[in-house]
C-alpha cells in the first residue's frame, strides 16, 4: 500500500502491532496490564485500503475487529528519545488488527507464537492517512468502530497506557524505524465477532471515516 501524504509518497514498509495497551480491553480478555508494551508484527501484505472487501480468513471460526489508531513513520531513527518521537511521525489514520479471536487462545494456551491468529492474509485494513501535524492532540484522538451501523467501540489515544512517543521510543530501541513503518497502536475494548457480508466503519472526528466490507 502506498500512502500519500502532502507532497510525500510513502510506501508501507512494515507494521509493528501493540497489544494490552488499553485497560478496559485488557480487562475483557481476562489479561493483566504487560509492564513494557507488548509488540507482534503482521507483514504489509495483510493490508487492505478501504473500500476493498476483506477476505475472510478460513483456518478459524471467531473473527474479531479490534478498531486502531495507527501511526505512519516518516523519518529513520534509532533509539528516538520520547522528546523527539513526535518529529518522526509523517501520518496518523486507523485500522483494524483483525484477530482470529479462537486460534489466539490456542496458541496461547500451547505457548506458540500467535501469528497465524493474527497475521493473516487481509488481516491489517488501513485508512488513508492525514498528515500530521502537531496541532493535532497525540493525546487525545476519539475513535470508534461500527459493524452494520451499530456502535462496538469507542477508543481515545489519551487511554493508552503506552502513548504513541513512547511507542516509538520503545521500538526505535529494538529497530531502526523507517519512513513507511506502520503502528498500530492496539484497541479498546468492546472488540467481537465479524461475520461474511458485514460491514465495517471506522471513524474519528480528526481523521476521517474508512469502511471495509466483508466477502
Ligand atoms: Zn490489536
Amino acid at each position: 500500500m502506498r500512502f500519500a501524504l502532502g507532497s510525500r509518497n510513502l510506501n508501507a514498509q512494515r507494521i509493528f502491532c501493540i497489544g494490552k495497551n488499553y485497560a478496559e480491553h485488557v480487562k475483557e480478555l481476562g489479561g493483566s496490564a504487560p509492564g513494557q508494551p507488548v509488540v507482534f508484527m503482521k507483514p504489509v501484505s495483510c493490508l487492505v485500503p478501504p473500500g476493498e472487501s476483506i477476505r475472510m480468513p478460513t483456518h478459524g471460526s471467531n473473527l474479531h475487529h479490534e478498531a486502531e489508531l495507527v501511526v505512519v513513520i516518516g523519518k529513520a531513527g534509532k533509539n528516538i528519545p520520547e522528546s523527539d518521537a513526535v518529529a518522526h511521525i509523517a501520518g496518523l489514520t486507523l485500522g483494524l488488527d483483525l484477530t482470529l479471536r479462537d486460534v489466539q487462545a490456542d496458541m496461547k494456551k500451547k505457548g506458540w507464537p500467535w501469528e497465524i491468529s493474527k497475521a493473516f492474509d487481509h488481516s491489517a485494513p488501513c485508512g488513508n492517512p492525514i498528515a500530521y501535524d502537531e496541532n493535532i492532540p497525540l493525546d487525545n484522538i476519539p475513535f470508534q468502530c461500527s459493524v452494520n451501523s451499530d456502535l462496538r467501540q469507542t477508543g481515545n489515544s489519551g487511554e493508552m497506557m503506552f502513548a504513541i512517543p513512547h511507542l516509538i521510543h520503545f521500538l526505535s530501541g529494538i529497530w531502526e524505524l523507517m519512513p513507511g513503518d506502520l503502528i498500530y497502536t492496539g484497541t479498546p475494548s468492546g472488540v467481537g465477532p465479524l461475520h461474511s457480508g458485514d460491514r465495517v466503519t471506522l471513524h474519528s472526528d480528526l481523521l476521517g471515516t474508512f469502511e471495509w466490507p466483508l466477502a
